[in-house]
């Protein structure tokens, strides 16, 4: 009581969709569990500050993913340590100035990191300001297993790994133990709570009471061989002797919005929604069977709480490949780049393989960790207890940062 409220910054970008869901999560989760001790901003800081090319991650990130072939490129000639730390100290040394005036704004008792290219410059700037000792700055990975090494940062006070895969990479990158803590991916508290059962999720959503359900998506960008999927599951559901539907299906485009206007056009047999951008995913998952996606984190992770089997056709090469291991080898999913394969293996769980699609669902609640957020939010607020009652941090603009290096 009586201290004065706490400033949060966490750092995000909204390249894909994952990063932004962690971040909303992580506020959410101080929300709860700590009201008005934590005023918490999500900012994507560079898009904000930044010049070229920081504010322009977004977009050089989907003209990436798009060409597979150059972030596959990217991705592996950066990993080693003296590139990009080159690189991002060139950077940082480039844009302190909007860097600090964008830390200078908000005032940050903790800054969070939810981006793997926010490590280092920020604490550059925390160095230069001689914040570092005043400042927490931790990490949060929203990566499952193969991540770039840009998220290891030896200077953080804590860094959140969603698994042990990357708590050992971490580990050898010359994290302390001490430093690395293993929770999960933090997942949007909408997921953990609140949770409502399949039938009535179905009568909300407008969706047949009775037939099975699958859930067909490729991350917040739409991404992976949506389309193709779709009209084999046109097909494969849809029982010709008994001439009707034996499952029903969902697509949830995202921002993708030509994919959805193409899926609109077409003629089904079968019962089929197709949605854009949706800001409830809980309930389209808790009110389906499975899903078919490519190998994003954080559907992966939400779809395990929600004890669904996962069909991955796709995935992003770097750090979305080992995620596919991740599910495969956990028995709670299968991974198949092809359409007609994955429709197959659905119709076949909606009705002779039933059992199968059980010991998957099954397989999957054991990988959940729907408290991660909770665990992270705890643990920071440790943090920042022991820091004791935080005096309010000196944030000055230096206007000589460029002359210092
Ligand atoms: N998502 C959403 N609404 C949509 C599509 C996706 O909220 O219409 C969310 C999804 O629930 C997940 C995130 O966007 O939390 C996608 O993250 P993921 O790591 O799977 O893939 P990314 O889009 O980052 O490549």
């Amino acid at each position: 009581g009586g201290e004065r409220t706490k400033n949060v910054l966490i750092l995000m970008s909204d390249t894909g969709g994952g990063h932004r869901a962690s971040a909303e999560a992580i506020r959410d989760a101080f929300r709860l569990e700590y009201g008005d001790e934590y005023r918490v901003y999500v900012k994507d800081v560079w898009k904000e500050f930044a010049g070229w090319p920081l504010n322009d991650m977004e977009r050089s990130y989907k003209f990436m993913i798009k060409h597979v072939q150059l972030w596959k490129v990217a991705f592996h000639t950066t990993s080693p340590r003296w590139i990009h730390s080159f690189y991002l100290a060139a950077m940082a040394a480039y844009y302190a100035k909007e860097v600090e005036a964008g830390l200078m704004e908000y005032k940050p008792d903790i800054i969070i990191s939810v981006h793997p290219l926010m490590q280092h410059i920020p604490l550059w700037v925390l160095k230069w300001q001689g914040l570092q000792k005043k400042v927490i700055f931790v990490t949060v990975i929203t990566d499952l297993t193969t991540c770039h090494r840009t998220w290891f940062h030896p200077g953080v006070n804590r860094l959140y790994s969603p698994s042990e895969e990357v708590a050992k990479r971490a580990f050898l990158d010359g994290l302390e133990e001490s430093q690395i803590r293993v929770f999960g991916l933090p997942i949007r508290p909408s997921f953990c709570r609140a949770i409502v059962c399949k039938d009535d999720l179905r009568m909300e959503l407008e969706m047949d009471p009775q037939l099975p359900a699958v859930l067909l998506m490729g991350g917040g960008e739409g991404m992976g061989p949506v389309k193709k999927t779709a009209e084999a599951l046109g097909e494969s559901l849809f029982d010709e002797q008994l001439a009707k539907p034996i499952g029903q299906l969902i697509i949830i485009c995202g921002r993708n919005k030509d994919l959805a206007s193409s899926l609109e056009s077409l003629k089904w047999k079968i019962p089929v929604k197709v949605r854009g951008f949706e800001t409830q995913m809980e309930k389209w998952m808790g009110a389906c069977d499975c899903i078919i996606t490519k190998a994003g984190p954080g559907t992966i992770a939400e779809a395990l709480i929600r004890g669904l089997p996962i069909i991955l056709n796709d995935y992003i090469p770097g750090q979305e490949k080992g995620n596919v291991p991740y599910v495969v080898d956990n028995g709670a999913g299968v991974f198949t780049r092809s359409p007609k394969e994955s429709a197959k293996l659905v119709s076949e769980w909606f009705s002779t393989e039933t059992a199968e699609l059980k010991r998957m669902s099954e397989n999957a609640l054991k990988l959940a960790q729907p408290n991660a957020v909770f665990d992270i939010v705890k643990d920071i607020h440790e943090l920042a207890c022991q820091r004791g009652p935080l005096a309010s941090i000196p944030y000055v603009l230096t206007s000589s940062f460029s002359n210092l290096i």
